[in-house]
């Protein structure tokens, strides 16, 4: 198999040396020049199938050479590749505005370049869709009409012998038939007809034209020289008129020249429509390009506003860890001294003093449980804690609770529910928290004349655990459902509460990858609905 040959102008020895060992490592025949001047003067004898060009030429540059190119016929049909050095949006605009078939980075990967080579020659094995000028002139179609059979015989003769392809007509009305079923590139008509004159075919022809088709050559024949038949024939969009008596070379010279301007013709509108193509083509690339670098930026920027956003709320858990820890202790100090002023120095204070440290000490307690609450959420956002075990037994976990919250359950005479719940592969402690939370929160929020009543159960769905904490207390009006997950919201005046229960309760159940969720009727009671993803492993234990 023939190697195919390719014209390598770059102007570097170093990159020429290396451009030209590597396409030759692919099986193609590399001619190098270093200049685009070179390029052009021996650019017929190198015929190459593919030329690849550095776009930083001295003297003539890679886009000058890509108009020289695509102006020349001979040569507008080789694919150009163009290398282009620098980075980003300057070489996005040397490599598409050049006019090239495609282009590379210099600092791309080898691999790249190959494919690109590869495609283009590819491309380019198919014929040229354009045939020049020159081509189609040995096989234009002309149509003779002329009711003297000995001169259309002779004709005929003659003008094949110049390679075209002829039919013939003795009536203009059969002509005027097979133009419409027949494609032409020219006509030569006898003025002198009985039927019809060469003027009125003419007219006809031109009349039946339209207007996407190639220009049709009409050519008006006649026995006479005079000039008003000369002018009928122009009139009705003859391209000539010939005297039958003229020399037949000169006649079959002028029918050249008119086909060979009208193939020329329909050549360039042939070009720009490529040319327009390869432009839209180009933008669409472009466009392409510019889309997929925006998306690329963003996702990008995203990223790093991601990592930022992290590192800042990591930044400010560890402050309010910090801050909280902190105040414990002056706080654990003013506490003890104001209990002590209560118990040894109570009468020497007036009542109005009294009740004046008896606020401290209420305000320090409540400052206190803050505290405690803040620490709390900043732990469950620090991460997982050592101790996971990877099967929680949630009804044990609920024993817990219950213990935990015995004072309050006692006190308040409330009665606990607790359905079969299953074993899942969860952090105790966290779970333990979230459990507590939510019936604490039960308990808390119940009904002063009604015997609180809380139910615990969990429901297996397709992928996941539902669990469920209702109770038959004081309910939360729709208005403010959405936001009592949030920090410091709350909706009822109990003095203590702290609002970072429910928030606390959302971020450990979005920890084990679910969510949490209420059903609520003010003076009817809340279920409190929480979903954990289901593990295989996950099994059902009895129930307390
Ligand atoms: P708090 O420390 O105030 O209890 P939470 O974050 O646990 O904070 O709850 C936020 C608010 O949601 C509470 O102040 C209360 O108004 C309301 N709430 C929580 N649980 C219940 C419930 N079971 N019944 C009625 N209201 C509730």
């Amino acid at each position: 198999m023939n190697r195919r040959k390719l014209l390598l102008i770059e102007d570097s020895p170093t990159q020429a040396t290396r451009l030209q060992r590597f396409f030759e490592a692919d099986n193609l025949e590399v001619v190098q020049v270093n200049s685009a001047e070179a390029a052009l003067e021996h650019m017929e004898q190198i015929r190459p199938d593919i030329i690849v060009l550095d776009y930083n030429l001295p003297g003539m540059n890679g886009q000058d050479l890509c108009r020289e190119l695509r102006v020349n016929v001979n040569l507008r049909a080789i694919p150009v590749l163009m290398l282009t050095s620098e980075k980003g949006e300057l070489a996005e605009t040397q490599g598409l505005k050049s006019g090239a078939d495609d282009y590379v980075m210099k600092s791309a990967d080898p691999d790249i370049l190959r494919f690109r080579v590869r495609s283009l020659l590819r491309k380019s094995d198919g014929t040229s869709a354009i045939l020049t000028a020159e081509s189609r002139m040995h096989r234009a179609r002309l149509l003779l009409v002329d009711d003297s059979p000995t001169y259309l015989q002779y004709l005929e003769k003659e003008l094949q012998s110049e390679r075209y392809e002829i039919q013939t007509a003795l009536r203009p009305a059969d002509a005027l038939t097979m133009l419409r079923s027949q494609k032409f590139d020219g006509v030569l008509v006898d003025f002198e007809m009985p039927e019809l004159d060469g003027a009125a075919v003419c007219r006809r022809i031109r009349a039946a034209q339209q207007e996407t088709d190639p220009e049709i050559i009409l050519i008006v024949l006649s026995s006479h020289d005079d000039k008003p038949r000369m002018t009928a024939g122009f009139e009705a969009g003859a391209d000539d008129y010939i005297s039958k008596s003229a020399d037949l070379s000169i006649t079959k010279a002028r029918i050249r020249a008119l086909l060979r301007r009208r193939f020329l013709i329909e050549e360039n509108r042939q070009i720009l429509e490529e040319i327009k193509d390869k432009e839209l083509a180009a933008m669409r690339a472009r466009a392409e390009r510019q889309a997929a670098e925006i998306r690329a930026e963003m996702a990008d920027q995203l990223r790093a506003a991601n990592e930022e956003l992290d590192r800042a709320n990591q930044e400010l858990e560890h402050f309010a860890h910090a801050a909280a820890h902190d105040l414990q202790e002056p706080l654990r100090k003013i506490r003890i001294f104001s209990e002590l002023l209560q118990r040894n120095y109570r009468d020497k204070l007036d009542s109005e003093g009294g009740q004046f440290l008896d606020f401290c000490i209420e305000g320090t307690s409540r400052m206190e449980q803050l505290i405690r609450d803040l620490l709390a959420y900043a732990r469950v956002s620090r991460g997982p804690g050592e101790s996971v075990a990877p099967q929680a037994n949630l009804n044990a976990i609920l024993e817990t609770v219950r213990s935990n919250l015995q004072t309050a359950i006692a006190e308040s005479g409330s009665e606990i529910i607790v359905e079969s719940l299953p074993t899942l592969p969860v952090e105790e402690i966290r779970m333990q928290q979230l459990l507590q939370n939510l019936v604490a929160n039960a308990i808390k929020y119940r009904r002063p004349d009604v015997v609180a009543t809380i139910r615990i159960g969990a429901e297996k769905r397709q992928d996941c655990w539902v669990f469920s904490v209702s109770d038959n207390g004081m309910g939360i009006d729709p208005q403010y459902q959405s936001m009592i997950f949030r920090p410091f919201k709350r909706v009822h005046d109990d003095r203590s509460g702290t609002g970072l229960g429910l928030s606390m309760c959302k971020r450990i159940v979005e920890s084990f990858g679910g969510r949490i969720w209420l059903r609520s009727e003010v003076d009817q009671g809340s279920t409190f609905f929480f979903s954990v993803p289901a593990d295989a492993g996950a099994d059902r234990s009895t129930a307390s």
